[in-house]
Parts: C-alpha cells; structure tokens; sequence
C-alpha cells in the first residue's frame, strides 16, 4: 500500500505534510519521506525508515524542509522490498529540471519496462517499481510536463496513484482505473492531495472532491488544470474493494463514500447471511470493529469487547526463552475473560489471510473460557494475490486458496466460519454485481483487470 500527501501554496507546507503523513500512517510504516521546495529550484528532502513520528523532528522540519509546497509519502513494503534506498518520494534532476516523484499502487509491467531501460542504458539504485516510472519521466520528449507524464503513463500498466513536484506546482494523477484513493482539498487558500480524507481532517482542511480515475490535476500559482490521460478514455473503474474493507481508515471518504458505515453494512449483511444462535458479539479491534457493530444490530445479539487491544506493540519483541503460546498475538490482543466465561461467542474479524491471526485469536477465546467460537468475515475468503499494490502474499500462503470453507474452520477450530459473499460485500458498498460494477475485487475472484495477461502468466497454479 502507502499513502501520499502533497500541498501548494502554504507557508508551512513541510508541517502540514507531517501532519497529513501522520494520519495516513496505518497506510505504510516502512518509511516515510517529504519533498519541499521554496523556489521550484531548490528541492530539500528528507526520509527514512520507521514512523513517521520517529523520521521527522522540528528541526528537520522548520530548517531543512521550508518552503510553500511539498509532497511526502509513507511507505509499505510491496514491490522493491524493505530496503531504506526504495523510500519515497524520490528526487531527480532531469534535463527539464528537478522532479519529485510519490507513488501509492503497484505497476505490473515494471519488470519489462525496466529490462527495457536496463538495456537502453539506464542504471537503477533501488528495486522500486517507482523508479521505473523516474526513468521513463527523465526520458520523455514532451515540452510540457503534462505531456510528458501522459506519455509516461500510457506506457504503465497496474495500479498508480503519483504525486509530482516540478519547478511550478504540484501534480497528481490517478490510473484510469483508480485502484486507489486521492482526494483534493483546501486548507485556507492551500491546495491539497491526499490517499485520504482523514489526512485533510487533522490539517483542518475541506474536502473539495476525489481526483477522478484517469485525471491528472496540475496545481500551479495560476490555480488548478485538471486533465485526462488520453489512453482508455472510457476507462472502467476498479476502485479497490479491499481498501473500504480493511485498508482505509474508518473515518475517511474515499470512492465517495464513509468508510466506517460500508464496513457497519458489510456486517449487518453477514448477520443476515450468516446468522448463529449465540450470546454476543465480539470484535477483532480495530479492523473488525465497525463490521462487528453492524453485525450486532442486525442480529439483535448484544456487542461486547472481548478482545482488548494493545496500542504499545512495537516491531519486534524479544520472547522470554521458555515459549509462550502464540506469543505475538497475545501481545497485541488479550481476552476479557468476564465477557467471555461460559459464552457462546460470534467473532467479527475483517479478513483472513493466512488463517494464523485468526487461530490464535480462537485460541486466545477459549482460553478465556468460551464455550463456543463462531468466526465470521467481513469479506469472503482471500484466494488471490494483489498485483496492484496491496500486500497480499502469494497464492500457495492464501489458505482460501487450497482449502475449502470447513478446511479452513477446522484449521482455525472455530466452531463454525462464514464468510460475506461476493455479492454481499458488493450490495454493502452500493455496487451491485455484474457488467457495470465499479470497484475491483481480484483477491477474491480472481479476476484481474490492468494487467491480465501478465498477471496469468505469473500466476502459480496452486491444487485447490
Ligand atoms: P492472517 O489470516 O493471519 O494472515 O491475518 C489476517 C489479519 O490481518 C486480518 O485480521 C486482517 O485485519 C489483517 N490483514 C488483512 N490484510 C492485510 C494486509 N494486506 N496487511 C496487513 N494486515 C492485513
């Protein structure tokens, strides 16, 4: 994933950044990295790994980043790997001047295109899929930069979200298919890009609507022009399902609607899909929580916290040496035994992935004492990867991939599991299924749109 945030025309532009960052950090926390510019000539960047509370401090920004505009990015491993050298936004000076380049999503012809350049000469210092898109940039011929970048993005295919700063302004452009969010809005006379509306919340700002799939906004001192990419002009959208689902924060807007009450509606429809005889309703905090709320109301069963989480965990802990069972999550979750003692209990959870989070959570509530444990997903079950930029392992770790609904119960020993159907999850976010619909739901159906033919020949043929 990753999250991007730029803004024109205010004078502490690195600040507001940080702030923006800050509250898209559940987008990536790998790295995170601001671009600022007073001139147009003179660009100071400053990155680096970790959170974005831990990478920036007032020095850096009042004395190294000042100036009236930014972009900044937070990064979360997908392609290129965890190395410090892919964090962003990248940096360069081409022949038409500086350029700073923020990428959210993920190219799925990266591999050829950089084979392509690789071969024509160009030397790449990261295995980002962004620096392909740096390269293609500092070779395109077009005088203007709007050009150039269209010329750029005919050429990508997958998932791409970008930000660019040039000596003028600010632009962000969404692929024609708008796999992920950007919205733009304004603080004071400043304008903003942001993943999210939660980043334009804490800077105070107003939302003034979501960049279109396939448009490009170029913000300079004369104001805003908005533009299409001219390759797919009848673009369908594939707005990611998966970010209302789990990714987005539940108090954004993105593809023009509340994250938090789609994911109440993807579990009042489980509860009627999926109903249980039990005692209450519990929530995997924080994912499940709004699913589980919903779930709760249309079952008439009461909502209870038997999972409290920790907002403490760091990275990486060091185990004592005698092991504790499923150590990890419990150090992230532990049980309400009050809640649980003698219940028969429905769990809420988002997703499921592996399957191991949710066996150890299953664990956990027994442990606790409860009688029964009945598992229900927000979602139905994840059976492909992600080319397009969210971090989804590959096909042989998605248990839904080889094991059946029961395989997968038994697996995680809950009593019983279901899963919210495909048609369920598209009727909660008011997409109904068919030749019309609007988001993209490939990691679980399979079926892929930008890409598809290089995405198939990638595909590991698993045994279901
Ligand atoms: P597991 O089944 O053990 O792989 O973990 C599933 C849990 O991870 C669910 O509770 C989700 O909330 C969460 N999850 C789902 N997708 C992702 C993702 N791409 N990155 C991080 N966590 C995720």
């Amino acid at each position: 994933m990753c999250g991007v945030f730029g803004i024109f025309g205010h004078p502490e532009a690195a600040n507001l950044t940080y702030l923006g960052l800050h509250a898209l950090q559940h987008r990536g926390q790998e790295s995170a990295g601001i671009v600022a510019t007073s001139d147009g000539e003179q660009f100071s960047r400053h990155l680096g790994r970790g959170l974005v509370a831990d990478v920036f401090d007032e020095t850096i920004l009042q004395e190294r980043l000042g100036g009236h505009r930014a972009i900044g990015h937070v990064r979360y491993s997908t392609a290129g790997g965890s190395h410090a050298q892919a964090a962003q936004p990248f940096a360069v000076t081409t022949a038409r001047g500086p350029l700073a380049i923020a990428h959210n999503g993920n190219l799925v012809n990266a591999d050829s295109l950089r084979a392509d350049l690789e071969r024509d000469g160009a030397i790449f210092s990261t295995q980002s899929d962004t620096e392909v898109v740096v390269h293609l940039m500092a070779r395109a011929r077009a005088p203007r930069l709007e050009d150039r970048i269209r010329e750029v993005a005919a050429q990508l295919e997958g998932a791409y979200t970008l930000l660019f700063m040039d000596q003028t302004g600010i632009i962000g452009v969404r692929d024609p298919e708008g796999f992920r969010p950007l919205i733009l809005g304004k603080v004071g006379d400043a304008w903003v890009l942001a993943s999210e509306t939660c980043a334009l919340d804490l800077v105070e700002g107003k939302l003034i609507r979501e960049i279109e799939p396939g448009e490009m906004i170029h913000i300079t001192q004369d104001g805003l022009r908005t533009e299409r990419l001219y390759h797919l002009p009848d673009a369908r959208r594939r707005a990611c399902i998966f970010e209302l689902v789990y990714f987005a924060r539940p108090d954004s807007r993105i593809f023009e609607q509340s994250v938090y009450e789609a994911r109440v509606k993807m579990g009042q429809r489980l509860a009627e899909e999926a109903p249980v005889d039990a005692d209450l309703v519990i929530p995997v905090p924080d994912s499940g929580v709004p699913a589980a709320l919903g779930y709760a109301e249309a079952s008439g069963l009461p909502f209870r916290h038997g999972l409290i989480r920790s907002h403490y965990v760091g990275r990486t802990f060091i185990e004592p040496k005698q092991s504790i069972r499923a150590f990890g999550v419990r150090l992230k979750l532990s049980a309400v035994r009050s809640v649980l003692e003698g219940k028969r209990v429905v769990v809420v959870d988002d997703s499921v992935v592996r399957g191991t989070t949710s066996r150890k959570i299953v664990g956990i509530l027994r442990n606790a004492g409860a009688k029964e444990v009945h598992l229900r997903v927000s979602s139905p079950p994840t059976r492909f990867p992600c080319f397009y930029g969210v971090d989804t392992p590959n096909r042989a770790e998605l248990i839904a991939a080889t094991h059946s609904v029961a395989d997968v119960a038994r697996y995680v020993t809950a009593d019983t599991l279901a899963y919210l159907s495909e048609e369920g999850l598209h009727t909660a976010v008011g997409d109904p299924l068919g030749e019309g619909r609007r988001y993209c739901n490939a990691c679980f159906t399979g079926e892929y749109s930008a890409g598809r033919s290089l995405i198939q020949s990638r595909l590991p043929v698993v045994r279901e």
